[in-house]
């Protein structure tokens, strides 16, 4: 059986891993030409993607990257009342720590074997089973796994669902080195999660593991063609900081101030999701892990699902080593379900942030009465 998996994301190297607990070969082909050609991101948040590290026998060393103070959080609103502060005691269970997402990546790469990751790889197209690539080579499989993430191209040979824009752009931006260049921006941001909510527009403040504090700015109820109208211009970091600002007046100083300390990488990111509960008929030759099968709103499932996905897609073929369509079948049956519950959980908080009181009934959400 020859395995081809597109996309060295969580979802398909996680898949790649426990595979190979199982004495299962399989090759992921990934587009990046190394494992250090882009940036990862931020941290994220794991919680029932633990269930994913334990079966790829690597929950310790997770346990050893993870961040237990990641777990703390700020609510706020504008004008700079504070509504919730949560610190994690030293002793607290690590039901959701943060993690580098690249640390975490970083851990899953180098628990395979040196030769299972083809990197410079960018699928191209598949037919009766030969996989081509953009730089020109071809490759044959049994079983082709889409992991390449929330724009998949692979998705196509399934459905002709693709994501949308969700009315929500969000502009990144990030304070380097914190505790040195800017403390007491750093000690009010603490060492997890720092949200401040208004009517339409959100800040949420993250401290990550190398010492940035990545900030994004959400606005809510936003079409595809805000980025274009804004006024924020994305070539002048500085001109981009001052429009962020002004697009934040009655805002708190100490909120504004955060923009005024970031550096000059600042990048617009439109939201996209696929339909809550997205399935398709199975195919016996092809099917999807991750983002993309599964595009949801940020807020904080995406990643466990697709750590999920891997494990229970390599579980099922280790089940099945003999009959793959047996195996995609019992792993989409587990998957449709699973993440079609937790892409509705996710579109209900996600209606909750754009709402007008959102702060009021995220606090409700953290703390019911
Ligand atoms: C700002 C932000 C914050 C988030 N925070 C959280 C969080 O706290 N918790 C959480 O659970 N989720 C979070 N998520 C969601 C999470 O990041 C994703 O759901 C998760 O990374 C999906 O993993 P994946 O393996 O499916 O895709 P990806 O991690 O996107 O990996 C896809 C891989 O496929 C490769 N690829 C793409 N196209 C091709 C091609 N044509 N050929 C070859 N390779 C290709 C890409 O280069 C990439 O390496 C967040 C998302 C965002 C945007």
């Amino acid at each position: 059986m020859t395995i081809a998996i597109v996309g060295a994301g969580l979802g398909g190297l996680t898949l790649a891993r426990v595979l190979h607990v199982h004495d299962i070969d399989a090759v992921v082909y990934e587009r990046e030409p190394s494992r250090d050609a882009r940036g990862q991101g931020g941290m994220l948040d794991i919680h029932s993607g633990q269930r994913a590290l334990r079966e790829a026998g690597l929950i310790d060393q997770f346990f050893a990257i993870a961040r237990g103070a990641g777990q703390d959080m700020r609510l706020l609103e504008p004008d700079g009342t504070l509504l919730l502060q949560e610190d994690t005691p030293d002793d607290a269970p690590l039901d959701r720590p943060e993690v580098d997402r690249t640390d975490l990546r970083n851990l899953l790469l180098d628990s395979l074997p040196a030769d299972a990751v083809r990197w410079g790889h960018a699928f191209r197209s598949a037919d009766h089973g030969v996989l081509h690539f953009a730089n020109g080579r071809s490759t044959t499989y049994d079983l082709l796994v889409g992991a390449d993430g929330a724009n998949s191209r692979i998705r196509a040979l399934l459905t002709d669902a693709h994501p949308v824009h969700l009315g929500q752009n969000v502009v990144e931006a990030g304070i380097p080195d914190i505790d040195r260049t800017h403390p007491e921006l750093a000690a009010m941001v603490g060492r997890g999660n720092y949200w401040v909510l208004g009517h339409g527009i959100s800040l949420a403040a993250q401290r990550n593991g190398d010492g940035r504090v990545r900030i994004g700015i959400s606005f809510y109820n936003t079409g595809e063609d805000w980025f274009a109208t804004s006024g924020i211009p994305f070539d002048d970091p500085a001109a981009a900081r001052a429009r962020l600002i002004e697009l934040l007046a009655g805002w708190d100083s100490r909120f504004t101030a955060l923009i005024e300390a970031c550096d000059d990488t600042i990048v617009p990111r439109a939201i996209t999701t696929l339909p809550v509960g997205l399935t398709w008929p199975s195919r016996p030759d092809v099917t999807l892990v991750g983002d993309a099968a599964h595009l949801m709103p940020p807020v904080g499932e995406g990643a466990n699902m697709a750590l999920l996905d891997g494990a229970v897609l390599g579980l099922a073929l280790a089940a099945h080593p003999d009959d793959v369509p047996t195996a995609i079948q019992e792993y989409e049956r587990e998957m449709f379900e699973r993440t079609g519950a937790a892409a509705r959980v996710s579109a209900d908080l996600q209606e909750l942030l754009m709402s007008p009181d959102a702060s009021r009934r995220l606090l409700e959400f953290f703390q019911p009465s």
